[in-house]
Parts: structure tokens; sequence; C-alpha cells
């Protein structure tokens, strides 16, 4: 039955990569259905095809078999130029590598993001929701890490997108600097309510979620529902 609330909806959602003559099954069958600001981590080892989803649901790829609906879309139809408006109009990303820009400062990093949108959050409010309003006229290599990643994080927001995926954000950061870093997840989720999506290999970081989705071989394998979330702050890692 297909849920029409729903905000995403796959259905046998199958992702195979050809490598040298070789067949690589990232995906093989993934049935999930996602409600609009849902906060969803995806657990898994290395391998088990969490980017492969993450970047199917972000519109950077296209399943081999199977559909995913957002909304009334079926992306899986979508050609290159529709994927492209889709994800500009939709989505942030953040990704284990901070990716910005090392010749503009923290603030022009985010205002390139909120050019290309119609209702931006102005690039100054979203540096003071990740805590960085007093650090915006500095360079990348000006910060650490965990505060490139908060950067990152303000420009991912600041077009207010409807669905917030992150690729192991915490992944470079040591626990105290990955903990700062998913508080202000949480809080952004807290704040403006987008749909989260956050990869990880650390199965503390299910604890902040609404609902847990663990990746094996390239399935779904179990699924775990939080009436509660913990707050970052206080995970025991
Ligand atoms: P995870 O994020 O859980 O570590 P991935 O989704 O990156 O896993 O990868 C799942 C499987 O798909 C792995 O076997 C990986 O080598 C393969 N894979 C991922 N992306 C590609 C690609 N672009 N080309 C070929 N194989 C890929
Ligand atoms: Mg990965």
């Amino acid at each position: 039955m297909s849920d029409v609330t729903a905000l995403y909806h796959l259905q046998n959602i199958a992702k195979t990569f050809r490598m040298d003559g070789v067949d690589v099954h990232a995906l093989r069958g993934i049935d999930l259905t996602i409600q609009e600001g849902e906060f969803i981590v995806l657990l898994g080892a290395s391998g088990s095809g969490k980017s492969t989803l993450l970047n199917l649901l972000g519109g950077l790829d296209r399943p081999t078999g199977g559909t995913i609906r957002f909304g009334e879309k079926d992306l899986s139809t979508f050609d290159e130029a529709q994927l492209t408006r889709f994800r500009r109009a939709e989505l942030g990303f953040v990704f284990q590598s901070y990716n910005l820009a090392s010749s503009l400062t923290a603030i022009e990093n985010v205002r390139l993001a909120t050019e290309i949108v119609v209702d931006p959050i102005p690039a100054k409010d979203a540096l003071e929701m990740v805590g960085m309003v007093d650090r915006m006229n500095h360079f990348p290599s000006q910060l650490s890490g965990g505060e490139q990643q908060r950067i990152a994080i303000a420009r991912a927001i600041a077009k207010r997108p409807k669905v917030l995926l992150c690729d192991e954000p915490t992944g470079a950061l040591d626990v105290g600097t990955g903990v700062r870093v998913l508080s202000v997840i949480q809080e952004i989720h807290e704040q403006i309510r987008p749909t989260i999506v956050i990869i990880s290999h650390n199965a503390v970081i299910g604890d902040l979620a609404d609902r847990v989705c663990y990746m094996s071989d390239g399935r779904i394998i179990r699924q775990e529902c939080h009436s509660r979330r913990r707050l970052a702050s206080e995970l025991q890692w």
C-alpha cells in the first residue's frame, strides 16, 4: 500500500554498478517510506550501501530498478536537468569533507548557496543558528574541522531545504567536536523541521533519531523507532 502523506516513498530500489565487467549490487531491493519532518539515522558497516541510498534520496544518482517518489514526483524517471533542479530547490547536503570554497569567507560560502533560491534564510541568521556568527569573516583555513562543518551545515540549511542529507558528518571529527556538530543538527531540526537523514557507522548516533534503519549488504535489515530521542550531549560514546 502506498502512503499518500509520505514525503519519500521508495519501492524495491536496486542499484547495480558495473565495474570492469563485474556487477556490484550496492542496493538489493529497498522499500522505505519517510514522513515529512522525520529524523532518520542510517546505520551499517562500510560498504553496506548507505551512501548509495543517500545519493538516490538526494537526486545525485538514479536507481537501476524500482521507483523513488518524492511527494508527487517520480525521481526515478527524472533526467539530469530535472534532478539538478530538484536538488537546488529541495535539498541540503552535508558530507564528511566540508567542501567549503577556500578562497571565500564563512559568510561568503553560505551566501553562495542562498543566491540560488527564492526564500533563503539570511546567511548571517544561518551562521547564528550554528553558533558561528562571530567567525563569519574567517576563511576555512582559519577554522577548525568542527567549525568548518558548522559552516557547511549553515550553508546547507540556509536554502531552507525540505530535506537535509548528511553523510558521516562527524566522520573526521573527535568525539567532543562531533557532539557539538550533532547538537547543531538537532537544534536545526527543532527550529525549522526539515526531514533529516544522517549516515553513520557509530550505533550511538542512532539514539538521536526518530527512526534507525540498519543496513547490511544492500538491504535494510531492521528498523527501530524511538518515542523519545536523546540529546547529542547525553550520548555515551
Ligand atoms: P557505505 O556508504 O555503506 O560504506 P556505499 O553505498 O558507498 O557503502 O557502497 C556500497 C557498495 O557499492 C560497495 O561495494 C561499493 O564499493 C559500491 N559502490 C559505491 N559506489 C560505487 C561506484 N560509483 N562505482 C562502483 N561501485 C560503487
Ligand atoms: Mg558511505
